[in-house]
């Protein structure tokens, strides 16, 4: 199954695809975890794109591009993928079709959930993060011991991000770049929206729903 996750950052797009991820056993594909994993290590592509990812600002298409080319091209794709965070301009999506055309795994849908501008500023100012992907909630989804994963055991920490003046920043970028994906891939009959104001499970359970048809 060939599948986008879409939405607004804080969505819970990373929460959701962590899940379904084991569950269908299909590669999560993050472009935001792979960056970041570029910036810890300190690699020429991490350099660059730190630069537009601490301003709240979109990483330049053609490094986006080049990216999920090569990602895609990986043979654990070769049964499905669950993209999270791509693609988030026009011309990112024009060159995934073609990329999954060559590739020959066209999508099956893009999953749009949809939270509310209240809530999304909620879920990114108490979002914590784990190095391994996983992010939590100080409130809505609670680790088991304060400050610690999970599933790793490392120490949480708070994206430079999600500090206020960069949300409502990558919320700006959102409505201006990114949201006018939903009538492409509406137009494309790839589109189906999903309530994501939910508590976790039940938002999953809608997903599961829908990406069950493409078993
Ligand atoms: P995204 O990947 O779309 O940016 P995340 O999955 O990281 O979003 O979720 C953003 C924040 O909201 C995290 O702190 C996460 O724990 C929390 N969260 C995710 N889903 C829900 C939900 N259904 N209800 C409440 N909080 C949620
Ligand atoms: P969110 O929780 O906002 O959904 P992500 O982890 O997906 O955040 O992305 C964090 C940052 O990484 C973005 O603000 C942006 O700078 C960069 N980024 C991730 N994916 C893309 C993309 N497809 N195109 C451009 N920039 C991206
Ligand atoms: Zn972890």
């Amino acid at each position: 199954m060939n599948i986008a996750l879409f939405g607004p950052p804080g969505a819970g797009k990373g929460t959701q695809a962590k899940e379904l991820s084991k569950y269908y056993n299909i590669p999560h594909i993050s472009t935001g975890d792979i960056l970041r994993a570029n910036v810890r290590d300190g690699t020429e592509l991490g350099l660059k794109a730190k630069q537009y990812m601490d301003k709240g600002e979109l990483v330049p298409d053609e490094v986006l591009i080049g990216l999920i080319r090569n990602r895609l091209s990986e043979s654990d794709c070769d049964t499905g993928y669950l993209l999270d965070g791509y693609p988030r301009t026009i011309p990112q999506a024009d060159a995934l079709t073609d990329i999954l055309n060559e590739i020959n795994k066209p999508l099956d849908a893009v999953i749009n959930i949809e939270v509310s501008d209240n809530e999304l500023v909620k879920r990114l100012s108490g979002r914590r993060s784990c190095a391994c992907g996983e992010s939590y909630h100080v409130m809505f989804n609670p680790p088991e011991k304060e400050g610690i994963c999970n599933a790793c055991g490392a120490g949480l920490y708070q994206r430079d991000d999600d500090k206020e003046e960069v949300i409502r920043q990558r919320l700006a970028v959102y409505n201006d770049k990114t949201k006018p994906l939903i009538d492409y891939y509406d137009d494309a009959e790839l589109l189906v929206n999903i309530d994501g104001s939910g508590a976790v499970d039940v938002v999953l359970n809608d997903i599961c729903n829908i990406m069950d048809k493409f078993k």
